[in-house]
């Protein structure tokens, strides 16, 4: 049996039907960018993530750029992340024209630690970006806390979250605005690239919809220096089919994970994934750790038995080249850094057969029962 990281197919008929025909209808409307099928899916989007208002966008580095253009942050500020995401996070920061700021993060759900924020303000902090990685979020009250005294805005990372909750609250809504990637891995996967900021905050809004049609305030009036960050036609009609699935396949992911956690409850040497009280984990990915010193072997092993496990992510971003002109050097970020060293993915999507998930775990137990070394 192959087993894939993660499969793309649309099982189900009636989604495949309603996405060809709202493709259909953008082709006789020709609304290919922008236009009333993004506006469609934005108003959608907004009322599921609780906000007042959606941005569609071209992605979600765009998303995270727009959102904090919009909050203010720009040259001399200082923004504060964590080191373990995916660099889109922190190129949005320097695009911006901004210095990223890491602070360590907690060890068993990968998120920032609100301890470690506190720290790190210095008088040129603008804001905050906490990063709901795998699906679940991100300890947001304390965070909320510490930058309302200390007046900075929060954009909170939810391009692995969509649909998450936190003591009940949609990830994306806690802070002055939320930003969802829908790359095609995603939770929510447009058929090509798309993102989208939510907010409460009309000038944000209106921000934003100008900034992405190069700082447009009317036709061929240039505002201020924007770009071209639109959302394709035919990604809001996708979207907007698929987005009324996405409950129900945030819960079959639950449901892979209980199934995961529960058989690989035990093993030695193997952590599964801690879902934190209050939380609601929409796992976009199912991360474990396994010992530093097997990590690799226990991926060809994987491989071997035609099952896919990928690292997200190998490397944090201050040891990355891209930023060594901060200057940080290992030992900077210990619990990220040794996270980096054993987390591993294991295959996560909706339609994952409960046979495939008890097929992983056997072979995962098997490896690490293996005598150190032997073979
Ligand atoms: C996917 C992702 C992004 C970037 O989204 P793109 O649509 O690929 O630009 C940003 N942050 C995190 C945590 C992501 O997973």
């Amino acid at each position: 049996m192959q087993i894939p990281f993660v499969s793309l197919r649309i099982e189900d008929e009636s989604l495949h039907n309603e996405i060809q025909e709202g493709i259909q209808q953008v082709i006789r409307s020709s609304a290919f960018a922008g236009g009333s099928f993004v506006t469609a899916f934005e108003s959608d989007f907004a009322s599921f993530c609780e906000c007042d208002f959606a941005c569609g966008v071209g992605n979600g580095t765009d998303a995270l750029w727009f959102a904090l253009l919009a909050l203010g942050v720009g040259p001399g500020h200082e923004v504060i992340t964590v080191p373990n995401t995916f660099i889109a996070t922190v190129e949005a920061i320097s695009l911006c024209g901004a210095t990223p700021v890491f602070v360590d993060i907690d060890e068993r759900t990968y998120t920032m630690d609100p301890a470690q924020l506190e720290r790190a303000i210095t008088p040129r902090t603008k804001a905050v970006i906490p990063v709901h990685l795998y699906g679940q979020p991100a300890d947001m009250d304390p965070i909320l806390d510490i930058a309302r005294r200390k007046g900075l805005v929060v954009v909170e990372d939810a391009c692995q979250a969509h649909g998450a909750t936190y003591k009940g609250r949609k990830a994306g809504s806690l802070g002055h605005a939320g930003c969802f990637s829908f790359y095609p891995t995603k939770n929510l996967g447009a058929f090509g690239e798309a993102g989208a900021v939510v907010t409460k905050d009309r000038q944000v809004k209106e921000r934003i919809d100008c900034l992405r049609e190069h700082g447009q305030s009317a036709r061929y009036r240039h505002q201020v220096i924007g770009w071209n960050g639109r959302m394709d036609g035919i990604q809001g009609a996708v979207l907007r089919a698929k987005l009324k699935r996405l409950s129900a396949e945030n819960e079959a992911r639950r449901d892979k994970a209980a199934l995961y956690n529960s058989l690989l409850k035990n093993v030695p040497g193997l952590v599964t994934p801690f879902e934190a009280d209050l939380m609601r984990h929409v796992y976009h990915l199912y991360v474990v750790r396994v010992p530093e010193a097997r990590r690799g072997e226990l991926m060809q092993y994987l491989t071997g038995k035609g099952i896919g496990s990928l690292i997200h992510y190998p490397t944090p971003i201050h040891l990355q080249p891209a930023y060594a002109f901060l200057g940080l050097k290992e030992g900077a970020f210990p619990r990220a850094e040794t996270a980096a060293r054993q987390i591993l993915s294991l295959p996560m999507f909706p339609a994952l057969g409960a046979d495939a998930v008890a097929t992983v775990a056997r072979e995962v137990k098997a490896f690490l029962a293996e005598k150190k070394g032997g073979n």
